[in-house]
């Protein structure tokens, strides 16, 4: 009996093995299995030939309704050519050379079989030239009933390969089957029992070489299990070893800093800002690090809680430190914070108010002298708190004491950087907590986040007056853009200010600049090149300050100016000093001016839905009700409209993120690993299945509170084994 880790040289054959490594990435036993069929055809079922995309590898059943041989006139020699239809449609199959009588004996008109190969074209007609066929035997002994037989019978079809048929792979598959026999079953039997799953070896025989569709839903049913449990099951021993390490338990001490600035805090707390404390209050005063994930959507007032958590820190002799994801936005926090504090943020002037700390700020840009001063307050303990961007991870950055890291933003954010940053822990290791405005589907925290608890604000603080989104179809109607700037105008006119991002710098060498990230009209879209390239934001405020804007005072703000220059247009924007500013999406995150009240985005389409919601989230935050234009020159009716018009009808911010995943790749979704080479995850979909992760994730968790080394499940623990081995170390890393 074979084994799952058996090469495939060894079953197959060294020239087949080959070619299965280099043209599939297919090593052993277990890569083979775990090759699925894309689809499934039928023998008596014909391809809708219609469908073809020229430079697609195909496979499709057709029918022979003639077979010509010619002579060629340029060269000597012949040719072949062969017309199979589909019963509507005709394609040609082409062949040359001296294997022309050969195919000319076996393609006569009346016969089916498959055929597979690259699609191109030849004098405006589709063909395949050269490709490789099975006939289907003629059924003229067999019965009626033998003959519909095997016509419906399942044939898989798997992703072609020019060197491989999807046949041949079936074959080899076949072979491979048969050399296993009864594979082990990684799925404990309790668990299978629980959830009606078929064994691995009936699953495999299910999709591979299926009798009937029940076999192939069955099969695929218990796979899509085997990727959800194998992963919870992972995700769970890491949650465990993190809950086994030591940390020190910080228990905030009643009548110091936070006291002090709940007194002085000029709102009340929402009861999610203060259930959400709580709970966070609980996972500090553990003695194992807590490892949680704050979300809540734009405008929810994250910082206050993440700034009590530091507090509490502080007040019992530990140190915070708060990871922005840019300059603009760390600088923002540093300044908000510091105003919000007042004179318990005063530490170490003659100033400062009882228990008073220091709120340091470390980034990349600032001076030496500054720098060297927020380094030594951070060091000595001085800072209780201390802001950063990545400068914060470099290796001369050391804390007194460091109890808590809050990471605001984690999608810009690698893991790699969370744990830089732990590492600073001085005994055990800190807490964190990792903060993100984009709301993450269940599924998604699940299992991208699934090493981490989740905790939710779900409600908007009291006041706000909301949000009114448009689509400004510009293309169209001119003159709704021109009826844009105007309302711009209008808001400014009112005392309000605006915002309008742009996808790029502009007034620049094409690869330097802050590009959206790729789009799926990217992928629509294969003359993307064709298109004109995005509005800069250079271009942009100097056509406004040249025309319809030219009496309001307009600014720019993007990566490329200086850190002194970001400060200063942030500054001046919150201060009411600029009436419009003209940006990239360092705007994105965190920006908060309670008197901007109107967004424009310009080539809209080029933003993702998270995207544009994060946008638009900048305004509306105070009691002005905000406005969002999302400009665009996409027709109705195309995609990237009906995109932009899902985030003009919903402010759910939960209900975009499910457009989102939707639209795009799971293994975007789920990380690098996942998308590089060979998924772990195949079959399951993130949105469609989270019934089944939701059981997957609660099987493993009782599984591994049980049996923390799963002891008693060798095939399990072989089968993670397998995995670690293959991509799933790397995606763990991340995670
Ligand atoms: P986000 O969750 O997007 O990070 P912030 O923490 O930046 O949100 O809060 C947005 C704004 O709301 C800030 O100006 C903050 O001071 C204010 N805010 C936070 N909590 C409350 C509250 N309970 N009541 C009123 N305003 C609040
Ligand atoms: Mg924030």
């Amino acid at each position: 009996m074979g084994n799952l880790d058996d090469p495939l040289r060894g079953v197959l054959g060294a020239k087949t093995a080959k070619v299965l490594s280099d043209s599939l990435d297919l090593h052993t036993v277990a890569d083979m299995l775990g090759h699925y069929p894309r689809r499934y055809a039928r023998r008596g079922e014909l391809s809708d030939l219609s469908t073809l995309v020229e430079g697609e590898q195909v496979t499709i059943v057709a029918q022979v309704v003639e077979a010509r041989k010619r002579t060629m006139r340029q060269r000597r020699g012949s040719f072949l050519e062969v017309a199979v239809t589909d019963g509507t449609g005709l394609i040609t199959l082409t062949f040359f050379g001296r294997v022309v009588d050969h195919h000319a004996r076996q393609l006569v008109p009346g016969k089916r079989g498959l055929f597979a190969g690259k699609v191109s074209s030849y004098r405006g007609k589709r063909q395949l030239a050269h490709p490789d066929y099975e006939l289907v035997p003629d059924m003229e002994d067999a019965s009626p009933e033998q003959a519909r037989a095997f016509a419906e019978e399942l044939i898989p079809v798997y992703p072609a390969t020019a060197k491989l048929p999807s046949w041949k792979v079936a074959r080899c598959v076949g072979i491979v089957l048969d050399h296993v026999g009864d594979v082990p079953d990684p799925l404990p039997e309790a668990v299978r029992r629980r959830h009606d799953l078929i064994p691995l070896a009936a699953a495999l025989e299910g999709i591979h070489r299926p009798r009937e569709d029940r076999d192939i839903a069955r099969g695929r049913h218990r796979l899509k299990w085997d990727e959800a449990f194998l992963m919870q099951v992972a995700l769970a021993r890491r949650r465990q070893e993190s809950q086994a390490l030591p940390s020190r338990a910080w228990k905030g001490s009643p009548g110091r800093l936070l006291d002090a600035f709940d007194a002085r805090l000029p709102f009340d707390l929402t009861d999610g800002q203060r259930e959400v404390g709580e709970s966070v209050a609980e996972g500090l005063d553990s003695a194992h690090p807590m490892h949680t994930l704050l979300q809540g959507d734009v405008g929810s007032g994250k910082t206050v809680v993440a700034l009590r958590a530091m507090l509490r820190v502080v007040d019992s002799g530990g140190q915070a430190a708060l990871l922005a994801p840019t300059e603009v936005l760390a600088q923002q926090h540093h300044r908000s914070i510091i105003q919000l504090m007042g004179p318990l943020a005063a530490g170490g002037r003659l100033d400062q108010a009882e228990h008073a700390t220091s709120v340091a700020l470390v980034t990349g840009s600032q001076s030496t002298k500054e720098r060297r001063r927020a380094l030594s307050d951070a060091a000595s303990g001085a800072a209780g708190i201390v802001v950063g961007t990545h400068a914060l991870l470099q290796e001369n950055v050391s804390f007194a004491e460091l109890g808590l890291v809050v990471v605001d933003e984690q999608h810009r954010f690698g893991v790699e950087q969370r744990d830089a940053l732990r590492a600073k822990g001085a005994d055990g290791r800190p807490h964190v907590l990792v903060m993100t405005a984009t709301p993450i589907p269940r599924t998604v925290a699940m299992t991208v986040y699934g090493d981490l608890d989740v905790l939710a604000l779900s409600q908007l603080p009291a006041g706000r007056a909301g949000i009114t989104t448009h689509v400004v179809p510009a293309a169209e109607r001119p003159h709704y853009l021109r009826r844009a700037w105007e309302r711009v105008r209008e808001e400014v006119g009112r005392g309000r200010q605006a915002f309008m991002v742009c996808p790029r710098i502009g007034d620049e060498d094409p690869t330097d600049q802050e590009p959206a990230p790729p789009t799926p009209e990217d992928e629509e879209n294969p003359a993307e090149s064709e298109r004109r390239p995005p509005i800069g934001v250079v271009d942009l405020a100097a056509e406004l300050m040249a025309g319809p804007l030219s009496d309001l005072r307009v600014a720019i703000l993007h990566g490329r100016l200086s850190a002194e220059e970001k400060e200063s247009v942030m500054r001046d924007f919150t201060a009411g000093a600029i009436d419009v500013l003209v940006a990239t999406t360092v705007i994105e995150v965190g920006v908060d001016v309670p008197r901007a009240s109107t967004m424009v985005i310009m080539d809209a389409d080029r933003f993702g839905v998270s995207q544009l919601h994060q946008l638009r989230g900048r305004v509306g935050r105070g009691t002005e009700p905000g406005l969002c234009l999302l400009v665009t020159e996409f027709a109705e009716g195309t995609p990237a409209r009906e995109r932009l018009a899902a985030v003009a009808s919903t402010t759910d911010g939960f209900e975009l993120s499910r457009v989102d995943l939707e639209q795009r790749r799971e293994g975007d979704v789920l990380g690098d690993a996942q998308s590089g080479r060979r998924s772990t995850v195949r079959l399951l979909a993130l949105t469609r299945d989270e019934e089944l992760i939701r059981h997957a994730r609660d099987e493993a968790t009782v599984l591994v509170a049980e049996d923390p080394t799963l002891t008693g499940y060798p095939d399990l623990n072989a089968a993670l084994d397998r995995q670690l081995a293959d991509t799933q170390a790397d995606f763990l890393e991340k995670t």
